[in-house]
């Protein structure tokens, strides 16, 4: 397969110029948009002659001209025919997988996903008539046997959270492919770092709140996919995005259309610092999880899906034994070093530090986090780049000592 350059990908896409002549593209904020001829009308309603096609923009919860362009440059980013925003993760996710199954449907997921998904699939979607089966997502072979005469879907996140487990997405593309399933991935964690089209992935859902944007400021998604499976979700009468209605702003658009060009600039600032500090963490003996260390079980598998020059992500884990132990490490890494803050979400310029067992993974029953590997204990850390590497280690390494987590005078 010829090497995928995302970063060129996005910039070789057609540019949107603003009004004027402006750099940046304008803000289209109408909801409605004026149809010049009244008879073309109800081809434009039907979706015959949307703005691709020679006709113009209606309302903006189907299209919106801004909206459209963070779309065009997120389907180039990951080399789909199409893409569609929404205003959350959760919505993307939520309506891809309405759109594929329906009462009596079955999906195989990963049992390490972030936790709405997990809820959306174990405790919501029953209630709908649609079942999931959770499996380990290092072993495809539970994938396989997994799949009954229903399934629909095979689910899961490129690089899994919290625990940092990586999936064979060319060996589930390959399953899914042969079985006539849909395989969508979830590549939150891993922007521009992996392609999962390129790999063989059908639908490539987003949480763009997360490293897409980078700021932690906005809340969006999107679901990036065949042009037929766009289409399919802004169906006029059956379309899940265009009728449950989750739609973006077109000033949210705007922020992360104004982001995109430094995320690969980002992401390999914010991978290049957590494999310095994991590997700090590991030689002090502590027990940290990254998958750029030789150490994680998976780090051969995920080399050998990246896209070059990205690294090995900005997500790392510690497992610190106990949920005690984590709230002291956290706090003092808040509190005394000032190394980042304790709050849920990552892909931030700070670093952010969050228990994932009683936070963003608690909708997931203690029986299961078990199950999935997901201690307590485990202190999941959103590396970022602020301030100067060398101290930020400093803090780190003092922290570790401070809560007695290396194995130095063992
Ligand atoms: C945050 C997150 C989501 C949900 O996204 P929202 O934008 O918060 O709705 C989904 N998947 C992963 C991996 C996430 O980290």
């Amino acid at each position: 397969m010829q090497k995928f350059k995302p970063e060129q990908a996005m910039v070789d896409v057609k540019r949107e110029f603003g009004e004027h002549g402006g750099v940046a593209p304008s803000i289209s904020r109408s909801s409605t948009f004026t149809v010049m001829e009244p008879d073309i009308m109800p081809e434009i309603f039907q979706g015959i002659r949307g703005p691709d096609k020679g006709g113009c923009f209606l309302y903006s919860r189907h299209f919106n001209p801004t909206t459209s362009i963070l779309s065009r440059y997120l389907a180039a980013l990951e080399d789909t025919e199409a893409a569609v925003c929404t205003g959350s993760g959760m919505s993307a996710i939520a309506c891809t997988l309405l759109q594929l199954c329906r009462v009596g449907d079955h999906i195989v997921s990963s049992d390490t996903v972030y936790g709405g998904t997990h809820a959306l699939m174990e405790d919501l979607f029953p209630q709908m008539g649609i079942t999931t089966t959770f499996v380990d997502p290092t072993d495809t072979a539970a994938f396989k046997s997994a799949l009954t005469s229903k399934t629909k879907v095979i689910y899961t996140e490129a690089v899994g959270n919290p625990t940092l487990k990586v999936a064979d997405i060319p060996a589930l593309a390959e399953l899914a492919k042969k079985e006539g399933i849909t395989f969508v991935v979830d590549n939150t964690f891993t922007p521009v770092m992996i392609s999962p089209a390129r790999l063989g992935a059908d639908i490539v859902v987003y949480s763009l709140t997360k490293y897409i944007n980078g700021a932690s400021d906005i809340i969006g998604g999107a679901v990036c996919a065949g042009q037929e499976f766009v289409y399919r979700l802004m169906d006029l009468h059956t379309g899940r995005v265009m009728l449950l209605g989750p739609t973006m702003d077109p000033q949210v658009a705007f922020d992360v259309i104004q982001r995109l060009p430094h995320l690969p600039l980002r992401m390999k600032e914010h991978s290049a610092r957590a494999m310095a500090i994991a590997v700090r963490l590991h030689k002090l003996g502590v027990p940290v999880i990254y998958p750029g260390l030789p150490s994680h079980p998976q780090r051969d598998l995920l080399e050998s899906q990246i896209n070059e020059n990205y690294g090995f992500g900005g997500m790392l884990a510690v497992n610190c034994g106990t949920k005690e132990k984590a709230e002291e490490l956290m706090s003092i890494l808040q509190n005394k070093e000032r190394f980042g803050y304790i709050a849920v979400s990552l892909g931030y310029y700070d670093t952010l530090l969050s228990c994932s067992g009683s936070s963003t993974s608690s909708e997931i029953p203690p029986e299961e986090q078990e199950k999935m590997g997901l201690s307590p204990g485990l202190l999941r850390i959103s590396i970022g780049y602020s301030g100067s590497l060398s101290s930020r280690i400093e803090q780190i390494e003092r922290a570790v000592r401070a809560v007695g987590l290396t194995n130095e005078g063992q």
